[in-house]
This record gives C-alpha cells, sequence and structure tokens, in this order.
C-alpha cells in the first residue's frame, strides 16, 4: 500500500499530512523540505517529487517569501514576506495536482521579531479556511531558539517532553527541530560532528515518560542537513526525522546549471546578433530565460532527487 492509497495528490492538510509523516515514521523514511523561492524553483521541487514517485514538502522562508512578492515591494511589517508566502501557496496550489504527488505547503523558521508575519500567514489560512473547508498552508514553523529559556527549549530529553505536552494540550498535530549538533549552511568538513544518536535517548525518555507502546513518540524536524553523509541522515531517520529541510545545496544547484550553460554558450551570450556562426547569427534561442533559467531548474531536479534517494522518500506513492 503507498501514500496515494491514503491521501490525494496534491496540497494536503490536517488529517492527511499526520497520515503522511505517520507512514514516513513507520516505514522508516523522510520527506525533503525544499525552500522555494519562485514559481521555478517550486516546479523544479515538484518534479523531482514526481520522477522520485514520493511527496514532497514546499518551503517559503520569510525571505524567500519576500522574494516571491517581489524584491521591488518593502518588506514593512512584512508585507512583502505576507504576501510573497500568499502567492506561493497559490502556485502550489495551482499546479501541485499535475505532478501526481502529495505536496505539504509548509512554512519555515519565524522568529518572535517576525511574528506579524506569521499573522499574515495565519490570516490567510483563516480566509481560505472559510471558503474551501482547510487552511491555505498545511503547516508553520515557529523558532524561539533566539530567546530566553523561558520561551524557549534547549534540546535536553527533559525539554523535548516539556514542549511535547505543552502542544499536546493544543493538537497531536506536531513536529520538533531538536538540535543534534547540526549548523545551517555548508562548512569545510570536519567543522560539524552530527549526534544524530541523541535523537534515538530524546524518543527512548519520551516513551518512557508518556507510557506509550510506540518507540517513536514524537516526529522530529532535521534542519541544517547541508554536506551531512548519507549514513548520519540515515541514523537520524531511523530515530524519528520525518522532515529534512535542504535550501542551501539546491541553491548551488541551481546556480550549477546556469553556470555550466553559460560557461558552454559563453559565445552566444555576449550580445542579441552575432556568434561563432556568423555575424548576422541571432542568439534568441540561448538568452532566453526560459532556456538558461530551465539548465538551472534541471540541475535543481537532480539535487532533490538526491535528497528524496537519501532520505529513503522515493518510490512511496
Ligand atoms: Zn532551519
Amino acid at each position: 500500500m503507498g501514500l496515494l492509497d491514503i491521501v490525494q495528490a496534491g496540497v494536503i492538510t490536517g488529517d492527511n499530512v499526520r497520515k503522511v509523516f505517520a507512514y514516513a515514521s513507520e516505514h522508516k523514511f523522510a520527506i525533503p523540505a525544499i525552500n522555494c523561492t519562485s514559481s521555478s524553483t517550486v516546479n523544479a521541487a515538484l518534479e523531482a517529487a514526481r520522477d522520485s514517485k514520493a511527496p514532497i514538502i514546499i518551503q517559503f522562508s520569510n525571505g524567500g517569501a519576500a522574494y516571491f512578492a517581489g524584491k521591488g515591494i518593502s518588506n514593512k511589517d512584512e508585507k512583502a514576506s505576507i504576501l510573497g508566502a500568499i502567492a506561493g501557496a497559490h502556485h502550489v496550489r495551482a499546479v501541485a495536482k499535475a505532478y501526481g504527488v502529495p505536496v505539504i505547503l509548509h512554512s519555515d523558521h519565524c522568529a518572535k521579531k517576525l511574528l506579524p508575519w506569521f499573522d499574515g500567514m495565519l490570516a490567510a489560512d483563516e480566509e481560505y479556511f472559510a471558503k474551501h473547508g482547510e487552511p491555505l498552508f498545511s503547516s508553520h514553523m515557529l523558532d524561539l531558539s533566539e530567546e530566553s529559556k523561558e520561551e524557549n527549549i534547549e534540546t535536553c530529553p527533559q525539554d523535548i517532553l516539556d514542549i511535547h505536552n505543552a502542544f499536546s494540550k493544543v493538537t497531536d498535530l506536531f513536529s520538533i527541530a531538536a538540535a543534534f549538533g547540526n549548523v545551517h549552511g555548508v562548512y569545510a568538513p570536519g567543522n560539524v560532528k552530527l549526534h544524530p544518536e541523541l535523537l534515538g535517548k530524546h524518543q527512548a525518555y519520551l516513551k518512557e515518560h508518556l507510557k506509550v507502546e510506540t518507540n517513536k513518540p514524537v516526529w522530529f524536524v532535521f534542519h541544517g542537513g547541508s554536506g551531512s553523509s548519507r549514513e548520519e541522515i540515515q541514523t537520524a531517520v531511523n530515530f524519528g526525522v520525518v522532515k529534512m529541510n535542504v535550501d542551501t545545496d539546491t541553491q548551488w544547484a541551481y546556480w550549477k546549471g546556469i553556470k555550466e550553460f553559460y560557461e558552454k554558450k559563453r559565445d552566444y551570450l555576449q550580445a542579441q546578433v552575432g556568434n561563432p556562426e556568423g555575424p548576422n547569427k541571432p542568439n534568441k534561442k540561448v538568452y532566453d530565460p526560459r532556456v538558461w533559467v530551465r539548465e538551472g531548474e534541471k540541475t535543481m531536479v537532480e539535487r532533490v532527487k538526491e535528497a528524496c534517494a537519501d532520505l529513503g522518500n522515493v518510490d512511496r506513492l
């Protein structure tokens, strides 16, 4: 039984998100959350999911959402970030079904100082809910790691239990981004030491204190996975990671395709007319953004497929 026997293709919310994460936890795979900044990067992520026959999480960061709305719009009071998140979500909703995969629509880190962005997205969720009976987004992330201990959770087992208990009073539909040595971005090899086995200790502690049957009482999110070994990723997945954020590596992948295209077609990209084939030969078919942006999409598709493979998120439909 695959995921499409459980949920439909297209954007899913509520109970269907719960079903997909439960399925991932049970079958020991995780779904990559691809940070997207444009319709082009959204489409590349969806294309990779379709090719992998797997679900995908499309994610907008605060800055990525502002970019989606357009850098020409002021982001005073988070206006551009709110508009871009809404625009991006509507784009995903319009095309996701055509790719034939379940899609979770997520927002990324929201620090306390960015709460107006959060409020704006929740207002859009409520407005969409009033018309369609479900929120616009599937899920949002709240990140209070910059705040004091009273408002935050340091990641030791007791703290994971505390946040679990606090959230459980509101909903069972949440995941926790626990720290285990991970950092955002890419660093020289050897600078980051991951301890994914800590997640297993957290799970055991929760199982004992919650007195539950399952060995994985909580869903974990893996942030800062760029540059991690496949082994580290798989250990984390085995201990209940169901979502891994991917941003830096797909940024590079997108650029790589464009860079390689430019290097290959350099002599065709110096003027609108005139190339090695003759001074009057037009270059329109090379400089058309549909051509060179597509090269970035192709290499991003390959990188997202690699992320899916690392996480076991392949042939899951
Ligand atoms: Zn993160």
